[in-house]
């Protein structure tokens, strides 16, 4: 697998599918070894990051290949890894609408049937700590049990997959239901699914 190429390419994706503004966000992969990754570097246009600034790390944080700092939320990715042998990609997103709702602390309950094959139910809110802490990294690890994403107090989204196709979809499908729940809430009273 072309970690590095495969990287590149969904961070453009970002930006095309408005997920995340400026040099927002970041994504990895799980690599050919269980306790290193691959991650996008810190505070990069997408569209300027080619194959070689993508960094190779061990869950540490050291660098294996690359001379561009990685980004600074490497914990976060590093403790999802540690944690979920399970997930082999992470996006994270500062999504316009799903990062509203954790502005506002509130959950996105179930009103889809995407939600249940995409995310695995409804998505919760993680305390708010500080960008690039182990604390957020730490924090958010008990909401990625139920589900594979979760929303991150006044900052924005993560979510996880078998693959960075699977994590990229989740990361589509959850803008796509706080975007629907955000119009379901002005029209009237949304329906949640019942289990
Ligand atoms: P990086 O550019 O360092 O990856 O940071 C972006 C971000 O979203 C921090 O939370
Ligand atoms: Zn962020």
């Amino acid at each position: 697998m072309n970690y590095r190429k495969l990287l590149v390419k969904y961070g453009k994706k970002l930006l095309d599918k408005n997920l995340v503004a400026g040099t927002s966000g970041n994504l990895s992969l799980r690599g050919e070894d269980d306790d290193i990754f691959y991650i996008t570097p810190s505070g990069m246009d997408y569209l300027e990051i080619s194959e070689e600034d993508i960094v190779k790390i061990n869950f540490d944080g050291k660098t294996i290949e690359g001379n561009k700092k990685p980004s600074s939320e490497w914990q976060m990715h590093s403790e999802i890894y540690k944690n979920y042998p399970n997930y082999n990609a992470i996006v994270h997103t500062h999504s316009p609408i799903a990062t509203a709702f954790s502005v506002c602390n509130k959950k996105i309950p179930m009103i889809l049937i995407e939600m249940e094959a995409f995310l695995g139910g409804e998505i919760e809110v993680a305390p708010f700590q500080e960008a690039g802490s182990l604390e957020l990294a730490k924090s958010i690890l008990p909401y990625l049990k139920k589900s594979n994403s979760c929303l991150m107090a006044n900052h924005g989204v993560v979510c996880c997959g078998i693959d960075l196709n699977r994590a990229f979809l989740s990361a589509e499908y959850l803008e796509d239901a706080a975007k629907i729940y955000y119009y379901s809430l002005n029209i009237g009273h949304p329906k949640i699914i019942s289990k």
